[in-house]
């Protein structure tokens, strides 16, 4: 009987994005008080020098994926990493709000709400 060798591979778990069933409520209200939100490249320069990524495995880069996606439940933990410091503010190349931009995602999370641990 032939042995089946383990190479340590395996199926990546799905990471299909269903737009469709995701909401674009959160992103909709952000908007609305965040506009610069919209000038968001994904460069990652604030990820790169964010105090808290440090520390944690936060990424403002992502959350903001993360929220234009309609990827809201994973939200809940990630907007409490943030220290809101501000240095992504000052590195930011396209001027986004990002400190503003942080506390009303954590704003309207409550608001429709999520639980949040802050
Ligand atoms: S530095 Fe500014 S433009 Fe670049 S990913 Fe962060 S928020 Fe977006
Ligand atoms: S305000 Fe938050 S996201 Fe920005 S650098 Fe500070 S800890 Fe990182």
């Amino acid at each position: 009987m032939a042995t089946i060798r383990q190479f340590g591979y395996q199926v990546s778990k799905d990471r299909q994005i269903d737009y469709d069933n995701n909401s674009r409520n959160l992103i909709r209200k952000v908007l609305e008080k965040e506009p610069s939100l919209n000038n968001c490249i994904s460069c990652g320069t604030c990820a790169a020098t964010c105090s808290a990524a440090l520390y944690t495995d936060f990424s403002l880069r992502r959350l903001i994926l993360l929220v234009r996606r309609g990827e809201t439940e994973s939200l809940k933990k990630e907007t409490a990493k943030c220290m809101l410091c501000g240095k992504c503010q000052l590195v930011c190349p396209r001027g986004v709000s990002t400190r503003h931009l942080i506390l009303q995602i954590r704003y309207q999370l409550q608001e429709s709400g999520q639980k949040t641990e802050f």
